[in-house]
């Protein structure tokens, strides 16, 4: 496999283009699944109160984060983290507290994406 790896969809804050983390060799257009490298996609089916997407018929949108905008993110409180037992009962509910090196994530990030 070569180096460079077929994209996976960019961050949505910072616009980083993010790579595959399975090695693909996939053509460029939208991936068939989108698996970052450095990075996390999150799936909605929408919700209640959105102006743009609360779908009710099982379509799904994806985005992805890159894990420097995720960190800078927890630091300000804007993620959250609970245990999700069932679907309507979430316990541990607290700011999302990223238990990582992050030193370590940003020389990933640098020698990954420059
Ligand atoms: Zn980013």
């Amino acid at each position: 496999m070569s180096e460079e790896t077929a994209p996976a969809l960019p961050c949505i804050v910072c616009g980083k283009q993010l790579r595959d983390a399975m090695h693909s060799e996939d053509a460029l257009g939208p991936p068939e699944r989108n698996q970052p490298y450095a990075g996390t996609a999150f799936t909605t089916n929408g919700h209640y109160g959105s102006t743009v997407f609360d779908e009710v018929f099982g379509q799904t949108i994806e985005i992805n984060v890159c894990d420097i905008c995720l960190l800078d993110a927890a630091r300000e409180h804007k993620v959250m983290f609970f245990v999700a037992r069932r679907k309507t009962e979430y316990t541990d509910r607290g700011w999302w507290v990223p238990d990582v090196d992050e030193e370590r994530v940003r020389e990933i990030d640098r020698k990954r994406h420059g």
